[in-house]
């Protein structure tokens, strides 16, 4: 569920028309639907209930500070990676009791900062990361909490580059590791374990991988339990998928009916760390085509938003429906099934002016007739998409707009020229 709809042929945002916030800030355009937001985080609290769920938003799927207050005002935690994430969470009006902290290279400048703004837990993800944590916390004075991430070893049939819960992963450690750090643990004065942390992928479409990490997270909550650690938290972590065609992935509710039997039996509190499906299908890309060309048999659409401003289809050849801002009679809203030819359509390549062969933003593409100056909007581009935007060819970021029923507000202006060379220091005289 999400608030873009078409109507009388024009695509809006809740209450407001598209096409007139481009003609306002210009393109390309990243906006976001805050009702959209909130009704995704009110629907993972309603689905896991039971369990007193803790939704802890994984900031760098959308880190805008706009976004993160919408989170922090609907009462729900945070999930950071950096100091840097935590700082926009504290900025944002967030609070550290309900933020955790990921990462595999956390430095002893970061640990401390997240111990004394007092976070939730830190997920551990090596011995050396622990030993560290233990360390900056006895030199502060304090017993930092901690969750121990592990890999329940399960596949979750999602793109290689996106999977992380297999034993031969970067994040976090195989089961055995994990155990016979909590048995050292048992020994640290300056940390305390009081939970367990999963985070098998993203994108994940189907319930089943969910299903057998619950079943090994549970057995491993009983063991760290026996060893005598506090044992109050299930993190299950992220990773539900969302439909970037049209129904391929699972509810949450579906989710939920796989996890919450399982994770009960623990009598943990849940927590969980949501990205994509809470802010993936609340934002589109708006651009504008600047030129058509034709080469061989080829049909390219040459608009102005490239690899830079979204870079999922080069680096994933991730999938996201495209479809005119504004559209002819008969064609009033983007098709769920692509696969198949649309009467009224022509071919096309969308690609942005980057100076690579990997730049575009879908191929062999059916589209209605378009041209020049035409606006497009690029759908489910809320997560992993601003976040991951890049100066590549010295091209500026684009400007994000928050829009909540008839109101939108800027909440970061588009770059200048002046903003990229800015901290460059080379003295041209
Ligand atoms: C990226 C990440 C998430 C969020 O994943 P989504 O697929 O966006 O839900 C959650 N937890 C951790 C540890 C992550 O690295």
């Amino acid at each position: 569920m999400d608030h873009f709809n078409y109507r009388n042929h024009e695509l809006y945002c809740e209450d407001v028309r598209v096409a007139d916030l481009a003609a306002r800030y210009g393109t390309p355009l990243y906006i976001y639907s805050k009702a959209t937001i909130t009704h995704h985080l009110d629907t993972l609290n309603k689905a896991f209930k039971t369990l007193n769920p803790l939704v802890c938003y994984s900031v760098k799927a959308n880190s805008n500070l706009g976004i993160l207050k919408v989170v922090g005002e609907h009462g729900d935690g945070f999930d950071v990676v950096s100091g840097g994430e935590l700082g926009r969470v504290l900025k944002a009006g967030g609070t550290a009791d309900r933020t955790v902290f990921a990462g595999v290279g956390k430095t002893d400048p970061e640990i401390a900062a997240a111990i004394q703004a007092g976070v939730l837990m830190f997920n551990v993800e090596s011995e050396e990361e622990l030993a560290a944590i233990n360390r900056v916390a006895e030199s502060l004075g304090k017993v930092a909490p901690v969750a121990l991430r592990v890999n329940p070893d399960v596949d979750p049939k999602t793109h290689r580059y996106i999977s992380t819960g297999k034993k031969e992963s970067k994040f976090g450690m195989d089961i055995d590791r994990s155990l016979r750090l909590a048995q050292e643990a048992v020994h640290m004065k300056h940390i305390t374990m009081i939970g367990m942390h999963m985070h098998i992928g993203s994108q994940i479409t189907t319930v089943e991988p969910y299903g057998h990490a619950a079943e090994k997270g549970v057995e491993i909550i009983g063991q760290l339990r026996a060893m005598g650690h506090p044992i109050k938290w299930y993190n299950m972590g992220g990773g539900f998928g969302i439909a970037y065609r049209g129904g391929e992935a699972k509810a949450i509710k579906a989710f939920a009916e796989v996890i919450v039997p399982k994770v009960a039996t623990t009598g943990c509190r849940l927590a969980m760390e949501p990205g994509r499906v809470v802010v993936g299908n609340a934002g589109i890309l708006v651009s504008q085509v600047i030129f058509t060309k034709k080469s061989g048999d080829k049909r390219f659409l040459i608009q102005d938003a490239a690899m830079n401003d979204l870079i999922r289809p080069s680096l994933y050849e991730a999938f996201h429906r495209i479809w005119p801002v504004h559209v002819a009679e008969g064609l009033a809203c983007p098709p769920e099934n692509y696969e198949s030819e649309i009467p009224g359509t022509e071919t096309w390549d969308i690609v942005g002016p980057v100076c690579e062969s990997g730049d575009f933003l879908a191929k062999d593409r059916h589209l209605p007739r378009l041209a020049t100056g035409d606006l497009l909007a690029t759908f489910s581009a809320g997560a992993y998409g601003m976040v991951m935007a890049s100066n590549y060819n010295t091209r500026p970021r684009a400007a994000e707009i928050l829009v909540s029923g008839d109101k939108a507000q800027l909440v970061r202006r588009r770059e200048t020229f002046e903003d990229l060379v800015g901290p460059e220091l080379i003295a041209l005289d």
